[in-house]
């Protein structure tokens, strides 16, 4: 008893949480209360509380777990409970508003899908212990009308100061070029009052008188048909299908103008891949409604992130945007979701809980019974199999807006047109990038791998540069002079001689990234003015913004450009695009790699001409036979689809049948193989469900842990989430052991 009363009120001290009230009674009325932890524990633990607490689902409480007080959520409570007395009492509450109740349920079913403890998806939605307390404020001085005392300059300056704008004490003298002191004496005469201003004040509500820009007859009646699911109020899911500067998100702003003028209390979340599309998107979004909208990704600061949690918690915070962890925060009236680039591999977590937000989404969607908005240009085959099934309506924007047409692709056999030695580009590429550049437009070449080279290897020996306790080449970087891992971050300064043979300065460099691109376009074009935009050289908002804005500005010529350049940018003088090596994500074998191909390609292609300039885009390629290259050159989306689609019905992939992986990694190979092979054993019989593995995964140390996978297959009509929960329960593995379960899984590395 001692020791929880000391433990409880060392509790009571945390901001947010109140003061535990009186002591328990003897004949006090209990309820039992089970709470849920954001721990990865398989279920809610009981707890007794005073009745006269009338705690309720969602409230956030502290209680006592192990030697530790720990804050969880209320997930149930029974007011008349006979056994209450014997168990353990919860601690304090918190004055926030408790968890919305759609939040739970999203939390449960997730678990069950995903197939994790639900503690584990309630970390993810309880991401601030901050926001459970009244923002914080701070002080102000504002004048009033006692003025008493000797009237000196400076206090005059002082109160004349506060006139014009209240400030903090520092902030007033600064201002009146006085000292503090004068501040103070002004208070505790009465001249100046003091206000508490929060430090995280509730957002500026979206301004829906404004007008959203002229919508063409296409972009009205695809607008009019997502109102008009947002009017429902019901479950309701849309494809938003256009191609690349159609106006998707013209037509998509309308849909969130009509959810918030519709209901006062309306939230809508719209979900965007990555901060570099945010940051141009969102500066629409501030143009139509006049304030910028809650911004929630992993970018944002604390102080920023408890905000935003509290004002989304408390309702007040209403148009959200935001990367896939968004989805988790509590939305009390969530009415309407819009996924954008509904198709981006970004929308897919695999580390931790693995999830696919987009899918998620819908599921949250239909859990709220609201509307949701897949927006895209290349949907995913999910998606669209979903819209052609009748499941999703399907809304279509065929034409760009204004005069700009989709650009011409061409496809260039790198056999038959192969690149000098040494060198990376075709004369074609070269000829096109020069003609462009002398009508005074912009080229970009797309190259989807950082660094200079994938590979340094030893001429002397044939030493590959690998990464430390993974199996991971070492890329080189020149700019930093490093060797980097893409996998793990681990980098270190080029050797000067082979760590192997002792060879000074043996190493070669195979294979080309952007920097060696760069390098050879710097040759080729020595009067252009040349930038790579990479996640290296624009490692936040503001250096994306900044390249943005001066390719945008014509202060570039040639842009050597990752994945980055794909996303939903608008360079009105880029007329030529081309892919260096539109085979890279070729290889490998994974079940998505032709349709994500397609999908990054025709975004890169489609950067070309969007505006009045027609554009070109020419891809170099040693398989335009594929058939996603033929698909690209001829603009023929629903060709290559329903071809990747027959394949996978065939084979009774997704979204024909249903996936699951299952990784199982430890630092001690033998105990690994071990433990695969019991897992292996244990795997339930079901029909319509194939168990393939334990195999070494094709990355099968990272950071010296071995890994081996399994994978599930299973028909459409089986519930693989069960088939794996009961897989689970039946294996006890040693406490070396991890294993992660991905349900729906996109990376079969
Ligand atoms: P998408 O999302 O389909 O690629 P966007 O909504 O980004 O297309 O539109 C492409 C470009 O055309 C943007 O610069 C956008 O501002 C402009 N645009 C599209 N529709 C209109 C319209 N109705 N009025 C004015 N500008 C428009």
């Amino acid at each position: 008893m001692r020791a929880a009363r000391r433990r409880s009120h060392s509790i009571a001290s945390l901001p947010g949480f109140e003061e535990e009230p009186s002591d328990f009674a003897h004949d006090a009325q209990l309820s039992k209360v089970a709470v849920l932890f954001p721990l990865p524990l398989p279920e809610p633990f009981d707890y007794c509380a005073p009745a006269a607490w009338a705690l309720q689902p969602g409230d956030h409480v502290i209680a006592p777990l192990g030697p530790r007080s720990v804050r969880g959520v209320v997930w149930s409570v029974e007011t008349e409970s006979a056994n209450a007395a014997n168990l353990k009492r919860i601690e304090s509450k918190a004055q926030a508003a408790p968890l919305p109740e759609i939040s739970r349920r999203f939390v449960d079913w997730m678990a069950k899908y995903v197939v994790t403890p639900p503690g584990n998806v309630l970390r993810m939605v309880v991401r601030s212990t901050e926001a459970l307390s009244p923002s914080p404020t701070y002080a102000v001085y504002a004048p009033t009308e006692m003025m008493s005392g000797a009237v000196t300059p400076a206090r005059a300056r002082v109160m004349s100061e506060a006139a014009k704008e209240p400030g903090t004490g520092a902030d007033l003298a600064r201002r009146a070029g006085v000292s503090s002191s004068v501040v103070k004496a002004l208070l505790e005469t009465g001249a100046l009052t003091r206000i508490d201003v929060p430090e995280d004040p509730p957002y500026p509500a979206p301004d829906l008188s404004l007008p959203g820009n002229a919508l063409n007859a296409q972009q009205d009646a695809a607008a009019e048909m997502l109102k008009e699911s947002v009017r429902t109020d019901a479950f309701a899911p849309v494809l938003l299908d256009g191609i690349t500067g159609s106006g998707k998100t013209e037509v998509y702003l309308e849909a969130i103008a009509e959810a918030l003028a519709r209901d006062p209390s309306a939230q809508v979340l719209v979900l965007l891949p990555e901060i570099a599309l945010t940051q141009a998107v969102l500066a629409r979004f501030e143009q139509r409604f006049g304030s910028r909208p809650v911004e929630w990704h992993s970018a944002i600061t604390q102080k920023a992130r408890r905000r935003a949690w509290r004002e989304v918690n408390e309702g007040r915070a209403r148009l959200i945007a935001g990367a896939r962890s968004a989805l988790f925060l509590p939305f009390r009236n969530l009415r309407l979701i819009v996924v954008d680039e509904e198709h981006d591999p970004s929308y897919k977590q695999d580390d931790g809980v693995a999830y696919q937000a987009r899918d998620l989404a819908v599921a949250r969607a239909k859990l709220g019974g609201c509307a949701v908005v897949l927006a895209s240009a290349t949907p995913s085959l999910e998606t669209l199999v979903n819209a052609q099934a009748g499941k999703y309506r399907h809304v279509k924007l065929t034409a760009r807006h204004g005069v700009a047409v989709l650009p011409d692709v061409e496809l260039i056999d790198l056999k038959i047109h192969a690149p000098d030695r040494g060198r990376w580009l075709s004369p074609k590429l070269v000829t096109a990038a020069a003609e462009a550049l002398a009508r005074g437009e912009q080229a970009l070449f797309y190259m989807n791998r950082r660094g200079y080279a994938p590979l340094t290897l030893c001429r002397a020996c044939g030493h590959r540069m690998q990464s430390p306790d993974t199996q991971s080449w070492l890329v080189e970087h020149k700019y930093s002079g490093r060797l980097v891992c893409h996998l793990t971050g681990f980098s270190m300064p080029k050797p000067k001689e082979c760590p192997t043979c002792m060879a000074p300065d043996s190493f070669v460099a195979i294979g080309p990234g952007v920097e060696r691109v760069e390098e050879e376009v710097r040759q080729l074009f020595p009067h252009a003015r040349i930038e790579i935009f990479s996640s290296d050289t624009a490692q936040n908002g503001d250096q994306v913004r900044a390249i943005v804005d001066r390719m945008a500005q014509g202060e570039i010529d040639i842009l050597i450009g990752t994945q980055i350049v794909a996303k939903g940018h608008n360079f009105p003088r880029l007329t030529m695009v081309g892919v260096v090596d539109a085979d890279l994500g070729l290889k490998g074998g994974d079940l998505r790699a032709g349709e994500r191909t397609y999908q990054l390609l025709s975004q890169v292609a489609g950067r070309a001409g969007r505006a009045d300039r027609p554009g070109r885009a020419l891809v170099q390629t040693y398989a335009p036979e594929h058939d996603a290259m033929i698909a690209l050159s001829k603009h023929d989306r629903d060709g290559f689809l329903a071809a990747e689609a027959a394949g996978r019905e065939a084979m009774g992939m997704p979204p024909y049948g249903r996936l699951a992986a299952v990784i199982i990694s430890g630092p001690d190979e033998p105990t690994v193989n071990y433990a695969a092979i019991v897992m292996g054993e244990k795997a339930p019989q079901a029909d319509g469900v194939d168990v393939w593995g334990p195999a070494p995964a094709p990355l099968s140390i990272i950071r010296g842990q071995h890994r081996r996978r399994f994978l599930v297959r299973a028909d459409r009509g089986v519930d693989i989430s069960a088939f794996m929960a009961a897989w689970r329960e039946r294996v006890k593995l040693h406490s070396s052991i991890r294993l992660q379960i991905d349900v729906d899984p996109y990376s079969f590395l």
